[in-house]
């Protein structure tokens, strides 16, 4: 078998080897020359691209095509046409133009728009992005696209992502020329988004609702154990999570996608998966594939792999580390301190340009990482808060010191004019302090978000996190344009000097999780946007505003329908919950609780019967107990549906957004509370779904 995989891998993608084999040598080039340099595609190649696209397919078992893109829905959609064309006799031929691959014509009026679309102008324009290779699944080809309006405007994840690599790309480029390093023509992000995602027994999920239309348990007593015992994290795996996993690793090798580590997580029934690290615009893809087929996967195992960032309550929820970095056309990874002063004079700055990034944006960073989902997560001592700060570790923290004081860092001397450079080849071993509870840590040779939830798609933190870096370094850059170059060793250190007294407020390299943070970051000054609503009316301020729109990442338009969206999937997530709940406890959970009220009573009164002196105040308490809570729930549920109603009557998105937060999360805790402790209480016979202990350990 192991043979066999440097085969299999990447054999259902249409791979760089399969072009250079099917495409004349001409139209080979010019398509690499746009994959490399974005530059852009004429008809003839994409015509011959398609014949050759279409034979491999059809080759490879594909009947139909589909433009497979990432609406704002947070998920991919997919349309497929099939190959064939009537040749006129009654038969068909297998067909594909050029015109086909590039370009197609969704009906846009369903997927959400934020008000940028009119339905009478429903059309939107799926575009081919050829620096994501096609790939082939179910018996289709996918082709890879970015969606946008009839207008232009971006529909989609991918279009900002692709953009604001290019912002990333023209900004790095200039700054690495002024310092002297011409040869380098672009600039690449690169990006290892590991995943973490939970598996339960399929038969299990399907008898509660609360997984089923929400992704995560409304209700649940805890299990007798939990994480407590630490035995989960990196444990050894069950057979049966061993072979999904097996099967997983080989769907995604077939699609190219380089799935290397896998491990148990700190929760028991948590796992994660993390790839190599790509060029972000395709990283991002493969992520969503890798969720898609994570799920396909499980079903065949007869489990069902939950992305939710917070599916039972009481132990670790699922986030998605994001690892960024940027890479050069020769291959040098810009984050890496690297051993020569030269070298680390580039790191300082692109370093200090992401210092800088964060610090400016760290509003935007959070509303990279905000959802419903996601608000159970951060902040509850398993996740990083939502205060964004960054941990350096003590050494490089030492280094921006030691240039901030015109000191060396390890040596006393003093040093004239200096970049500090000399001290950082002590440095350039992995840092080993792994801070696990910042959102943004530096780790040895790349930053990690780890606020991103394990739902999300990773285009959202690298948009802003490109765009915030390529204003940083154009700042930069309009500070040193003009140093004569024998000056810009000085140049560069008065810069970063200046940028660390300015931006030393975000580094925080201690206890990320304590309460003493909080009021520290208070005194520092940065952001504590505690939840959602909370964070995302920061998207439309002007400073916010005017990133995007300098860098041509979004128009204003694009950026305040993006608000809307946001606020109304986080509003629609909340009520779907809040109707889920009020169904659980209608139909199934206070119909056991009734019964099982019933039955003691009974039980007591029968046993009162046939011997009058029996005491029964154990039968009583519990009677009465159970009733109350029938009470309670009952009233709970009705002031939730009037929330609900509340709610719905709202036609501004914040407010509504509010109110979901607010009143109905916070009424839809008083109601989960009461119900655990009733379900404590309730055999399982009697209960109308599974318990926690079943879900959780029952694989
Ligand atoms: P951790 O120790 O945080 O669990 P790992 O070392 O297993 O993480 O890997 C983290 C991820 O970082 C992997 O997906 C890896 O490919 C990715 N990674 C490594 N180097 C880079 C880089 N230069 N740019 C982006 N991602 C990277
Ligand atoms: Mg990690």
């Amino acid at each position: 078998m192991n043979k066999e995989i440097p085969e299999l891998y990447g054999s259902m993608i249409f791979s760089d080897k399969v072009m250079r084999k099917k495409l004349p040598k001409d139209m080979y080039k010019a398509l690499r020359k746009t994959i490399e340099n974005g530059t852009h595609l004429e008809l003839d190649v994409a015509n011959s691209v398609a014949v050759a696209m279409k034979e491999w397919a059809v080759e490879n078992g594909a009947t139909h095509y589909t433009h497979w893109f990432q609406p704002m829905t947070g998920f991919t959609a997919e349309k497929h046409d099939s190959f064939i064309s009537p040749s006129g006799d009654g038969e068909v031929i297998m067909d594909f133009s050029g015109k086909e691959l590039v370009k197609g014509e969704p009906d846009a009026s369903s997927f959400p728009s934020g008000g940028l679309r009119a339905t009478f102008e429903a059309r939107g324009y799926t575009a081919w992005d050829p620096t994501s290779p096609a790939f082939i699944k179910d018996q289709t080809l996918y082709i890879p696209t970015a969606f946008c309006s009839y207008s232009g405007e971006a529909l989609d994840k991918k279009t900002p992502l692709l953009r604001s690599m290019e912002a990333l790309n023209d900004e790095a480029v200039k700054m690495l020329h002024l310092l002297g390093n011409p040869q380098v023509t672009r600039v690449s992000t690169t990006i290892g988004p590991e995943q973490e995602y939970f598996l339960v027994d399929k038969d299990l999920y399907h008898k509660r609702k609360d997984l089923i239309f929400c992704g995560r348990t409304l209700f649940g007593a805890s299990a007798p154990k939990g994480q407590e015992m630490e035995d989960h994290y990196f444990g050894s795996l069950k057979p049966k999570v061993s072979a999904y996993m097996h099967d997983l690793d080989v769907e995604l090798w077939k699609l190219g996608i380089p799935a290397k580590t896998k491990h148990n997580e700190v929760a028991p029934a948590q796992h994660e998966l993390a790839p190599v690290f790509d060029t972000a615009n395709v990283a991002v893809d493969h992520n969503q594939l890798t969720m898609e087929i994570m799920k396909k996967v499980a079903e065949k195992h007869n489990m069902v792999c939950l992305l939710h960032e917070k599916p039972f309550e009481g132990i670790n929820g699922s986030g998605k580390h994001n690892n960024w970095s940027l890479i050069t056309n020769e291959g040098v990874n810009l984050l890496n301190p690297g051993r020569t002063p030269a070298q680390n004079i580039q790191f300082l700055v692109f370093l200090m340009a992401v210092i800088k990034a964060v610090d400016d944006y760290a509003d935007l960073m959070r509303i990279s990482a905000a959802s419903a989902s996601n608000d159970h997560r951060l902040g509850g001592n398993e996740a990083p808060p939502a205060i964004v700060s960054i941990f350096l570790g003590d050494e490089l923290t030492a280094v921006l010191e030691s240039i901030e004081n015109d000191t060396y860092f390890g040596k006393q001397e003093k040093v004239e004019l200096d970049t500090g450079a000399h001290v950082l080849p002590h440095f350039v071993k992995d840092s080993t302090d792994r801070n696990r509870t910042s959102p943004f840590a530096f780790t040895g040779n790349k930053f990690e978000f780890r606020m991103l939830g394990s739902s999300a798609s990773v285009a959202t933190p690298n948009i802003v996190l490109n765009t915030a870096v390529a204003e940083a370094l154009s700042q930069f850059y309009q500070e040193l344009a003009g140093t004569q170059p024998q000056e810009m060793e000085h140049a560069v250190h008065e810069l970063l000097k200046r940028a660390i007294q300015k931006h030393k407020k975000i580094i925080f390299n201690g206890n990320g999780y304590s309460e003493e943070w909080v009021k520290e970051a208070k005194n520092r000054g940065l952001y504590n946007l505690v939840t959602t609503p909370d964070c995302l009316p920061q998207f439309i301020e002007e400073k916010n505003v005017k990133l995007f729109t300098d860098h041509h990442i979004f128009t204003k338009e694009e950026i305040f329908s993006r608000y809307e969206i946001l606020l109304e999937n986080y509003a629609k997530t909340i009520l779907i919950e809040a109707r889920t709940m009020t169904e659980m406890l209608t139909k199934d959970f206070l119909p056991a609780l009734d019964t099982y009220a019933g039955q003691t009573a009974g039980n007591a009164a029968a046993k009162k019967a046939f011997l009058p002196t029996l005491p029964l105040a154990s039968e009583e308490a519990l009677v009465t107990k159970l009733t109350k809570t029938y009470t309670d729930l009952t009233e709970g549920m009705r002031d939730l549906m009037a929330l609900v109603k509340e709610a719905e009557g709202q036609e501004d998105m914040l407010t509504l957004a509010k109110i979901c937060q607010t009143k109905i999360l916070a009424k839809m805790e008083e109601l989960r509370l009461a119900a655990n402790e009733a379900e404590a209480l309730i055999p399982d016979t009697l209960l109308p779904y599974p318990t926690y202990d079943q879900l959780l350990f029952g694989l």
